[in-house]
């Protein structure tokens, strides 16, 4: 008797909802803010920081937007080839008009870099999410806040969240000096820029700012929220969990990124 192989099938992700580009703000040479908004954002709720939406792009050369379909396993278009989506955090969801902001960073050879750069008002895109978030310990005796360009939109965005009464240490590695920008203020935190050396594999800075960060130990209760390339994550994870023994509860740490790879390299 022969068995016909099982369909691995999974879970539908929510529906691309049509958007188009509102308003381009550069914020630095390497990050570009694009609101997005249309009536289809309507019900969209964002209900924890650092969250994540996917951006459906239209497909390279053609600058129309076509919609994929799920084929019980990922999305393709319909000449099979698979869409160009990328994941990013949404910021400052206006329900009323509704819009919603983007920040994108500027890079060599990326489809969402490229888009972001040449974005105007009326380009069309779709968003489909939110994804889930970090849900912010109230009762944490301080913050450690660690990524790379990529987590710049993320760490505002908790750095606006986090209550005020708590200390907050924030480590971010830049491959460019002009990617360094005014973060939101936050009465207890201090913030510190790391230069990524030319040459050196993404994340080599940030890896030795919080491993120098957490060199004496890290306050008891202390959270920490890591995301960036997806090997520096690996490295942070294991220099926390197993050199410093921080329990895997009070980590949050997502590769949001790989290197050499297109795609977003999320591990979740
Ligand atoms: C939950 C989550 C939230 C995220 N939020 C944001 C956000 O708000 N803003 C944001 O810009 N990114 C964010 N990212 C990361 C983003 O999804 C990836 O960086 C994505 O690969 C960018 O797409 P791209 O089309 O520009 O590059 P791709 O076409 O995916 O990649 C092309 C090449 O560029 C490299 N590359 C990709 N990203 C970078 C980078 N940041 N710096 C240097 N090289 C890179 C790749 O390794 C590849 O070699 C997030 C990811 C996750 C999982």
């Amino acid at each position: 008797m022969t068995s016909t192989p099982a369909v691995r099938l999974r879970r539908e992700p929510p529906a691309f909802r049509p958007v188009t580009v509102e308003r381009v703000t550069p914020l630095t040479p390497r990050l570009v803010r694009v609101t997005v908004g249309g009536p289809k954002l309507d019900g969209l709720v964002i209900d924890q920081p650092a969250a994540s939406v996917r951006l459906l792009l239209p497909s390279p050369g053609s600058g129309r937007l076509v919609r994929p379909a799920w084929n019980g396993n990922e999305f393709l278009l319909p000449d099979g080839n698979r869409p160009v989506i990328r994941t990013l955090t949404p910021l400052r969801l206006d329900t009323t008009a509704p819009r919603l902001d983007l920040e994108i960073v500027v890079h060599q050879g990326g489809a969402a870099s490229a888009w972001a750069l040449g974005a105007k008002p009326g380009d069309e895109a779709a968003i489909s999410g939110p994804g889930r978030g970090y849900p912010v310990d109230a009762d944490a005796s301080g913050f450690l806040l660690a990524g790379d360009e990529s987590a710049i939109p993320a760490i505002g965005q908790l750095l606006e969240t986090l209550p005020d009464d708590t200390p907050v240490r924030v480590v971010v590695e830049v491959a460019d000096p002009a990617a360094r920008l005014d973060l939101p203020a936050h009465p207890g935190a201090t913030v510190e820029w790391h230069d990524l050396p030319a040459g050196a594999p993404p994340g080599d800075a940030l890896v030795a700012a919080v491993t120098a960060a957490t060199g004496a130990g890290l306050p008891a209760g202390t959270r920490v929220w890591a995301a960036g390339e997806a090997a520096a994550m690996q490295r942070i994870r294991r220099h926390l969990l197993e050199e410093r023994q921080v329990p895997r509860s009070e980590t949050w740490i997502r590769g949001y990124w790989k290197h050499g790879r297109a795609g977003d390299g999320g591990d979740d």
